[in-house]
């Protein structure tokens, strides 16, 4: 998958498209492989990279939310579990299966989440991940040895999914660009056609790289643009009302020393109600998030100053040894686009569901749902679009779809198991020229080999796509990613024949970005 063949395939194709598809984050790329593999046309335009919105700041959890089952949305936690059990069929090697533990203090918290979270295996039914049970004191310690000892009485333990959201969000964007779909990077959609009779038509876009003017036609046009849907409403109908209620959540990571094992702790309540977690995820520690309003969403969001608090505070409740700023490795921040209902002032207590809703133009919007829940939102997407364009009627067959880099034995890969059946690809660039093995930076475990992937075959462009997305180096330790920088940008060069200048101007364009990942420089 390369950039300058799929402005081929855009140049190629003669009329309109079945489907066109603003924004390639989990819903656009879900719903340009759904498309795709029923075996319509499918065109997505992202803006810049592949997942640079939501879709890379998430928990990372495929779950079905034990928090939807407290507020008694059971509806919402089946469908979600079964999609969760259906992402690990189609995509094993990147979905993982992880013991969540509830470390309880309280006497009434044992039976209270042993019977809900017994509730909430039984909701998965063919697609549960495991049988939760009741904790001793000694078993919680066992999996938990950094916790909080005094007062504690025990735990629950139950089982939920654990993913890459970045990764998997590369694969799906590979997976549609098999089945034909044709999807740009770095090209934003900037306006949008009308046909005679008034309804949109299609898009008009910008090649950032050309600075080309691109027009395309389309039976629909998906506006996917998660927390910036209505901007896109707005190119459509400027007064068109509100439909998305953004909300930022925040995540810290810390090294592996504060949870050294493969369980992660989850906190049913906090001060203020909500849920918190703290996961072991490619050998560090993450904990989030928060849920707070916000008047707009930002392309490159920053934690605020109250949200890092918040998080320190109340991981120090838990954990035995307190985790203060100095330990911070990184910290991001993510937007939920959540669909707004009568009070959207109380994000937390809006849902998590999806809504379609077509504008009197005609542009279709997908909004909301959860990563976990992708698969299904593309079916219902691709379903409505299909009526409303007139297009004939194909079944979805993404329910059995494998996802590119399908391997159910990934983990003999290593370090490089996240890449599925491509990491013996990249064990062969090691292979064939052994400087490509060195790793680029002691902390962290990403070789010069996965850099000359990301842009033969994923279609990074830029140094921060590489570090931020096709590795995760800076959401995991930022200060690694910042030393890392400079060898990125020259193996980079090599590979799309850019000078020196492209270089320097891409090591600046990366601290800029990387600076909002270090704790001492988020907003107050
Ligand atoms: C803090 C946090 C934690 C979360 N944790 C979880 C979790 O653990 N599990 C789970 O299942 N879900 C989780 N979610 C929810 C999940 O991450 C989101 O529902 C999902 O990523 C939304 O994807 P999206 O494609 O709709 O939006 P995005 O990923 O934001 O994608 C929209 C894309 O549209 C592009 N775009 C915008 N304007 C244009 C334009 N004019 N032209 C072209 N492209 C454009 C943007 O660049 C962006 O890439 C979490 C969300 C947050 C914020």
């Amino acid at each position: 998958m390369n950039r300058s063949d799929m402005l081929g395939r855009l140049d190629a194709h003669g009329g309109a498209w079945d489907i066109i598809v603003i924004g390639g984050g989990a819903t656009g790329a879900g719903i340009a492989v759904d498309a795709a593999s029923r075996g319509y046309s499918v065109l997505l335009l992202e803006r810049s990279d592949f997942g640079k919105g939501t879709s890379s700041r998430s928990t990372k959890l495929v779950h079905g939310g034990v928090r939807y089952l407290e507020q008694g949305n059971i509806s919402l936690v089946m469908e979600a579990l079964k999609e969760r059990g259906i992402l690990r069929e189609n995509a094993p090697h990147l979905v993982g299966n992880l013991p969540f533990v509830v470390p309880n203090y309280d006497w009434w918290e044992t039976p209270f989440y042993g019977i809900g979270l017994k509730i909430y295996n039984l909701l998965a039914g063919k697609y549960g991940f495991g049988e939760s049970s009741i904790l001793s004191r000694e078993e919680t310690l066992r999996r938990l040895p950094t916790i909080r000892t005094d007062g504690l009485r025990g735990g629950v333990v139950y089982y939920d999914g654990q993913f890459d959201d970045a990764r998997l969000l590369i694969d799906l964007v590979r997976t549609a660009a098999s089945l034909g779909a044709t999807l740009v990077n770095y090209c934003p959609v900037t306006g949008l056609t009308r046909g005679a009779d008034g309804s949109v038509d299609g898009v008009v876009a910008s090649d950032i790289e050309s600075e080309r003017e691109l027009r395309a036609k389309g039976s629909v046009v998906i506006n996917a643009t998660g927390p910036f849907s209505d901007g896109v409403r707005r190119i459509a109908d400027p007064d068109a009302p509100r439909l998305i209620a953004p909300s930022q959540g925040i995540h810290l990571v810390f090294d592996r020393s504060f949870l050294p094992v493969d369980n992660a702790i989850m906190v049913p309540h906090t001060k203020d109600g909500r849920v918190m977690f703290a996961i072991p995820w490619h050998g560090h520690t993450v904990v989030g998030t928060t849920d707070t309003p916000i008047p707009e969403p930002l392309e490159e969001p920053r934690a605020l100053e109250s949200e890092i608090g918040f998080i320190l505070e109340t991981a120090a409740l838990y954990l035995h040894k307190p985790p203060t700023r100095d330990d911070v490795l990184s910290v991001f921040a993510g937007v939920r686009p959540l669909v707004r209902s009568g009070d959207s002032r109380v994000t937390a207590a809006l849902s998590r569901d999806h809504t379609i809703h077509i504008d009197p133009s005609g542009l279709l919007t997908t909004a909301g749902g959860k990563w976990t829940t992708y698969r299904h939102m593309a079916e219902d997407t691709v379903n409505e679009a299909a009526e409303l364009g007139r297009l004939p009627e194909r079944p979805c067959p993404t329910r059995t779809l494998r996802i590119h880099g399908y391997d159910p034995d990934a983990k003999r890969f290593g370090a490089l198991a996240v890449y599925g059946s491509d990491a013996e690809h990249i064990r062969d660039l090691s292979r064939a020229d052994s400087s490509l093995a060195e790793p680029l930076d002691p902390a962290l475990p990403y070789t010069r080999a996965e850099i000359v992937w990301a842009v033969r075959m994923e279609m990074a462009r830029t140094v921060e796509d590489v570090l931020a997305r096709r590795c995760r180096a800076l959401f995991l330790n930022a200060a690694a990613a910042v030393r890392m920088a400079p060898a990125v940008a020259s193996l980079m060069a090599r590979e799309l024949r850019r000078d020196r200048r492209w270089e320097e101007a891409q090591i600046a364009a990366f601290a800029e970005v990387a600076a909002g990942y270090f704790v001492n420089s988020c907003n107050s």
